[in-house]
C-alpha cells in the first residue's frame, strides 16, 4: 500500500526521471522532478518534499553535494533520501563514506522495487515522528536516528563508542557529565573501565573532528572540565 507524500525526483536522464514519476504518481504521491542539484536546492528551499530521490551522477552540483548540503540545514537534514547509482561498486563506497542517504538503488532498478522503497521510507520516517534526535552544537550535528555525526555538514565516521559519547555530550546540552557518567552512557555499566579510557576515546573523538573541520573549532567544543569530566559547549576564547 502507498503512503501519502510529496516526492522529489533528481536525475537528469530525462526519460528515467519521467518513468519514475510516471510511477510515483500512478501509485498516489505527489511527484515532481527537477535536472540538477541546483535546481533540486531551489525546489527543496521552495518546499521541503516528504521525500528525494536523488541520482548521484549530476551536472554541476553532484548528488554527493546535494546531500551533504542537505543535511547541513536543520530544516532539512530529516528528509528521507534515496540515492541511484550507476554501479554496484558505488554502493559499497556510499556507505562507506556514509553520505546520508537512507537507501540506495542500482540502475538498472524495476519501479515496483522502488515504489515498495519509497513506501517503507516514509512509513518510517513517520513512525519516527518529530522525536527529538537530532542535536546540534555550534558545527556539530548529532542525528541519533540516522546514527550520523556531521561537522559543517560533513559527515564524520566515529565507532559506537565516540558515537555514543558525543551522543551523551551532546543530550546533556552544555551541562558537565563526570567519567563515571560518560562510562555509563558511552560503554555500559557492565564493562571494566578505568576512568581513563574516556579520556582517551575523547581524544581520539576530538582528533576525527579535528580532521573534519579545518578551522579545529569543532573539536574545541568537547570541553575538558579539570577534576570532573566533560562537557560539549561553545568554546570560549582565552
Ligand atoms: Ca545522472
Amino acid at each position: 500500500m502507498a503512503v501519502e507524500g510529496s516526492v522529489l525526483v533528481v536525475e537528469d536522464e530525462r526519460d528515467l526521471a519521467e518513468l519514475v514519476c510516471l510511477k510515483l504518481s500512478a501509485e498516489g504521491y505527489r511527484c515532481s522532478a527537477v535536472r540538477s542539484g541546483l535546481e533540486a536546492l531551489h525546489a527543496v528551499e521552495r518546499r521541503a518534499p516528504d521525500l528525494i530521490i536523488l541520482d548521484r551522477m549530476l551536472p554541476g552540483l553532484s548528488g554527493d553535494e546535494f546531500i551533504g548540503r542537505l543535511r547541513h540545514n536543520p530544516r532539512t537534514c530529516r528528509i528521507p533520501v534515496i540515492m541511484l547509482t550507476a554501479k554496484a561498486e558505488e554502493v559499497d563506497q556510499l556507505v562507506g563514506f556514509s553520505l546520508g542517504a537512507d537507501d540506495y538503488l542500482t540502475k538498472p532498478f524495476s519501479m515496483k522495487l522502488l515504489a515498495a522503497r519509497v513506501a517503507a521510507l516514509l512509513r518510517r520516517a513517520r513512525a519516527a515522528g518529530d522525536s527529538p534526535d537530532v542535536i546540534a552544537a555550534g558545527p556539530i550535528t548529532v542525528d541519533a536516528g540516522r546514527h550520523l555525526v556531521t561537522v559543517n555538514g560533513k559527515p564524520v565516521a566515529l565507532t559506537a563508542t565516540e558515537f555514543r559519547l558525543l551522543q551523551a555530550l551532546a543530550g546533556a546540552r552544555g551541562r558537565v557529565l563526570d567519567r563515571s557518567q560518560l562510562i555509563d552512557k558511552a560503554l555500559g555499566t557492565d564493562v571494566a573501565v578505568i576512568d581513563r579510557t574516556i579520556d582517551v576515546h575523547v581524544t581520539s573523538l576530538r582528533k576525527k573532528l579535528n580532521h573534519a573541520d579545518e578551522g579545529e573549532a569543532a573539536a574545541r567544543w568537547i570541553q575538558t572540565v579539570r577534576g570532573v569530566g566533560y562537557s560539549l559547549r561553545e568554546p570560549v576564547n582565552e
